[in-house]
């Protein structure tokens, strides 16, 4: 056999660039794994999430006649460790090399740079240009900088993919940011537009009986399950929200309201870290529709800063601080996770309705995780290592990426200072 092309279960998408030359006489390996050590149990919709869509993404590779070595959960001889399972296809595959996308986290990345030299074969790690900026452009403007503002890098990058720009380089409207028009009081008794919904197919329902049996005792409910798995059905969502719900995104993006956990948020995030969506192809159809005039000024400046600009800075903040940045604890906050954050059993209203949002749909939109859950956090003083792996298994967009910055920056004021 040729080659050995790894896809992790954030890379289930065919633009994956592991996937670049790939042919019929190399194979392509994708196994299910648990994080386990030191690590809170992850919910058991963001485990089903990934498990399905990876098994959808590589029957895809099967109906194309690719070769796939596709390692479930329960298989007998999983080891439920990726270099373990790596070594035992090398050693039946007996493969020239192992082509890889850079994982998205630092941790997995330090793993696979040692491969090397423990299977003593090539492995080729290629960078992920699913993402908008190189580390290198980050790295060129985070240097010598004494404050690393995301406005000033998300005007860049608008520059950079000429997204609601003027030809004569000044923005769309004439301004940068629309986020004053963005903090609008919801209306008494809002309700947000129903959601879709896609049919289980029979790849779903197996893995749901299997995360059914094995992972119930984790935090969160399993069922109803209306997650797409596909890219078709991923981008099913996408458009969902740019018809229904993109024109009145900016105005509530700010809001709460009691019993509504989406209310015009895009319930994005998953899909885009998974792989099923990629930013640029939901930044130009957001800007289309601006365009078409479907969707005002505010709600697409908004919605395209948000994965443009916080998203990738957000990325960019990860790999130029880490590995550092995984021990700050500038405020020493020590204090346990209370357990309400299990439960929901709190008399604080906010704070019930967030957690009670995230044990339902392994999701609660940004406010709450910002201005709830977040902010209580740092007021109380709360374990800064215990509030981090509660958000990195709660929620179904989550890896340590996106999940550290935001914690460790934003919430617990642990501060972008370098
Ligand atoms: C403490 C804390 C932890 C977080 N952990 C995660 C995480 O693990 N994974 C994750 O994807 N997001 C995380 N976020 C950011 C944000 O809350 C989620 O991206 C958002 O709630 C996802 O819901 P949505 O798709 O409906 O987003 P929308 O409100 O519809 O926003 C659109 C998209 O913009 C991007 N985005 C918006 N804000 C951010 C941000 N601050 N950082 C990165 N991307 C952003 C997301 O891709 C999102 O899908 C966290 C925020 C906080 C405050």
């Amino acid at each position: 056999m040729a080659n050995l092309h790894l896809i992790l279960a954030d890379q289930i998408s065919e633009s994956i660039t592991s996937l670049e030359g790939l042919t019929k006489n190399d194979m392509v390996l994708m196994c299910e794994i648990i994080r386990k050590a030191n690590y809170i149990p992850d919910h058991p919709k963001k485990i089903a999430f990934l498990f399905s869509s990876m098994r959808h993404f590589a029957e895809t590779l099967s109906q194309q006649d690719f070769n796939v070595r596709y390692v479930k959960l329960d298989d007998g001889d999983n080891t439920g460790n990726l270099t373990e399972e790596v070594k035992r296809a090398i050693l039946e595959l007996k493969p020239e090399r192992i082509v890889v996308t850079e994982p998205s986290e630092y941790h997995v990345l330090a793993m696979v740079k040692k491969w090397q030299s423990v299977f003593n074969l090539p492995v080729e790690i290629r960078p992920d240009t699913r993402f908008l900026a190189t580390h290198d452009e980050f790295e060129r403007w985070a240097t010598g900088k004494k404050q690393l503002r995301m406005e000033f890098f998300y005007r860049e990058m608008r520059k950079k993919y000429d997204i609601l720009m003027e030809t004569d380089g000044t923005p769309t409207g004439g301004v940068w940011n629309y986020d004053k028009e963005n903090r609008k009081t919801p209306k008494s008794n809002m309700i947000s537009p129903k959601r879709i919904s896609h049919k289980k197919s029979k790849i779903t329902c197996e893995v749901l009986k299997l995360v059914k049996s094995s992972f119930s005792h984790h935090f969160g409910n399993l069922e109803p399950f209306h997650f797409a798995v596909t890219r078709e059905e991923a981008l099913m969502e996408l458009e969902h929200f740019i018809s229904k719900l993109l024109p009145q995104f900016g105005d509530y993006q700010d809001a709460m309201v009691a019993g509504e956990a989406y209310l015009y948020h895009s319930l994005l995030s998953c899909y885009l870290n998974a792989g099923l969506l990629l930013p640029l192809e939901i930044c130009k159809k957001v800007e289309e529709a601006y365009k078409a005039g479907k969707a005002p000024l505010n709600a697409t400046e908004g919605f395209i800063r948000q994965i443009l600009g916080w998203r990738e800075y957000i990325r960019g903040i990860y790999w130029h601080l880490m590995p550092k940045y995984a021990e700050r604890n500038t405020l020493n906050a020590t204090r346990p996770l209370p357990e309400f954050y299990w439960t929901a059993n709190t008399e604080m209203f906010c704070v019930a309705e967030a957690v009670r949002h995230t044990l339902d749909h392994a999701y609660s939109h940004h406010i709450q995780r910002l201005m709830i859950t977040g902010n209580f956090a740092l007021l109380a003083g709360l374990d800064v290592k215990q509030v981090q792996e509660w958000y990195l298994a709660v929620y179904a967009d989550a890896y340590e990426w996106v999940e550290m910055p935001n914690t460790l920056g934003e919430w617990l004021y642990l501060v972008m200072a370098v």
